[in-house]
């Protein structure tokens, strides 16, 4: 298992405007470290020290009970974490294209149309949660919300695209101006590194 953040490929001022540095650098160095300082601690002198997290998070029902929350939770917040900086990048005008634009298409209608499903997914969520785009094991892609840090490996699908909807992801400028802050979002999706999570 890792025991450290995982680089990020940008700076914390490179989604500005649309995701402060501030915020980016709350959100990586303190919430994001402190989910991992607490897996490592819960794991540690267990069986589960020397899996990989991603092989602990699909097979929940494993996990000895006296430490199954902290896992879930904590691990869950890694996994959903390391997964939601790799799908953001600097904004450009870069949109999806090939493969997980044909599978956009083909299940929602258009792009346009896919965005408006997604966003309404996540308007709706209540308290802390993920919005994903995800695909199941028969190759279809769906949106799906999870709450806290429920990670969609748990459940059997694996994530192409992620929303993270805590407070800790946009309050510091957008206050409780959640559906700002996820119509902004879009301006920092990375659609290069999205289309290659699709299997
Ligand atoms: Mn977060």
């Amino acid at each position: 298992m890792l025991k450290d953040l995982p680089e990020l490929n940008y700076t914390f001022d490179a989604l500005e405007p649309y995701i402060d540095a501030q915020t980016m650098e709350i959100h990586y160095t303190k919430h994001h470290k402190t989910y991992l300082d607490k897996l490592i601690m819960a794991v540690s002198g267990t069986s589960l020290e020397n899996m990989e997290l991603e092989d602990i998070l699909m097979s929940p029902g494993a996990i000895d009970e006296t430490i199954k929350t902290a896992v879930l939770n904590n691990g869950g917040g890694v996994f959903n974490h390391n997964f939601f900086w790799k799908i953001m990048g600097p904004p450009n005008s870069n949109a999806p294209e090939g493969g997980i634009l044909e599978k956009i298409n083909e299940t929602f209608g258009s792009f346009q149309a896919f965005k408006e499903e997604f966003n309404k997914s996540a308007l709706s969520l209540f308290g802390s949660g993920w919005t994903w785009l995800v695909q199941g094991k028969d190759g279809k892609v769906m949106i799906m919300n999870t709450q806290n840090q429920v990670t969609p490996i748990s459940e059997g699908y694996r994530p192409i695209l992620a929303l993270d909807i805590w407070e800790h992801a946009y309050y510091l400028k957008y206050q409780n101006r959640r559906a700002d802050y996820i119509s902004n979002w879009w301006n920092v999706v990375n659609w290069k590194n999205v289309s290659q999570m699709l299997a």
